[in-house]
């Protein structure tokens, strides 16, 4: 199915398991959720891939026996994507616009957009966005789970949640969007949120996050959240994984009923305009029902469930990612 799905964390497993092989890294086949193999295969239309920045110190946790700098690992993660794409030029390629992607479908290629999670690597420098958006990246997710240079994280102390942008983070998103990159408030404060909308003068996106009336992790987003990011002309990607879909955050299960639950309740409060795709696939763990990207047409079946008509599907699979990306992305 023709679909955008605006974060995976394919490209943190290919670099994991190549690091001192850089050069025979291919994300062709992954034994994951996403490859280049599959998104072709599913007809997908683009697929983001993320630089996910490790946590500082999980070396251990990822199996790394020495320490890795930011940097190696971004080029790291950058060459693979760029390598993997010219190894397979006749069914995917690198897009960076909306007119890019266009051009990639008409031709039957999957688009791969490069994205960065975790602003952290940005150093309070503009010089260091300028860096990654010439490398390619065009969507930055302002934190991860810590506090940084943008601002804080998504918490469940009230106190660290409430805090705003700081002023780097301010002027940063102002010039992200002068640019051309896409600002991506997934894992911020909600405090943060409400700055982000209020500096935007284009839309702004949420690539992985789910509504938290249902589910109650801080990670999703309030009614008036998603109220105010479909004001604003944004979009949220729909997040596959158990601990963003369940009522109860232990649950290890994900399925398209309570996925397409996600869209119903987040179409009824902020209009379907701003429903998107942003599963998580390979960064998230369970029993996904909708497990890879040729698994798509299972979800379409369970949004016709929740009385969601055919435009309104393609709204969601793609048509309002790009609308966004067209406003935002250059
Ligand atoms: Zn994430």
């Amino acid at each position: 199915m023709h679909t955008i799905d605006m974060h995976c964390d394919t490209l943190m497993h290919a670099f994991l398991k190549n690091r001192n092989s850089l050069e025979k890294a291919d994300i062709f086949s992954m034994p994951g959720s996403v490859d280049l193999d599959r998104l072709h295969r599913a007809d997908a239309a683009a697929q983001f891939f993320a630089i996910f920045l490790l946590p500082v110190g999980a070396e251990k946790y990822f199996g790394l026996s020495e320490p890795l700098s930011d940097e190696e690992y971004i080029e790291g993660c950058a060459r693979i994507f760029r390598q993997s794409l010219a190894a397979h030029s006749g069914i995917a390629a690198a897009a960076s616009c909306a007119d890019e992607i266009c051009r990639n479908f008409t031709e039957g290629k999957v688009s791969a957009v490069l994205t960065m999670e975790d602003g952290r690597a940005v150093q309070g420098r503009m010089d260091n966005i300028r860096r990654f958006y010439d490398m390619g990246v065009r969507a930055l997710s302002l934190t991860w789970n810590m506090e940084n240079c943008f601002g804080s994280p998504n918490s469940k102390d009230p106190a660290v949640m409430s805090r705003g942008l700081t002023d780097f983070g301010r002027d940063a998103v102002y010039y992200m969007q002068e640019l051309g990159m896409l600002v991506d408030v997934s894992h911020l404060s909600d405090g943060g949120f409400y700055d982000v909308a209020d500096i935007c003068r284009k839309p702004f996106v949420a690539t992985h996050s789910n509504c938290r009336a249902l589910s109650p992790h801080q990670r999703n987003l309030t009614d008036d959240m998603i109220r105010t990011l479909g004001n604003a002309g944004g979009v949220a990607g729909l997040n596959f994984g158990p601990e963003f879909l369940n009522e109860d955050l232990n649950a290890k299960s994900s399925t398209a009923a309570l996925i397409a639950s996600h869209a119903r309740h987040m179409a009824d409060v902020g209009g379907v305009g701003c429903v998107a795709l942003g599963t998580d696939f390979d960064g998230i763990e369970g029993e996904l029902e909708v497990g890879d990207p040729t698994k798509m047409d299972i979800l379409a079946s369970a949004l016709r469930e929740k009385s969601f008509t055919e435009a309104q599907i393609d709204m969601i699979f793609r048509n309002n990612a790009m609308r966004v990306i067209r406003e935002a992305m250059k």
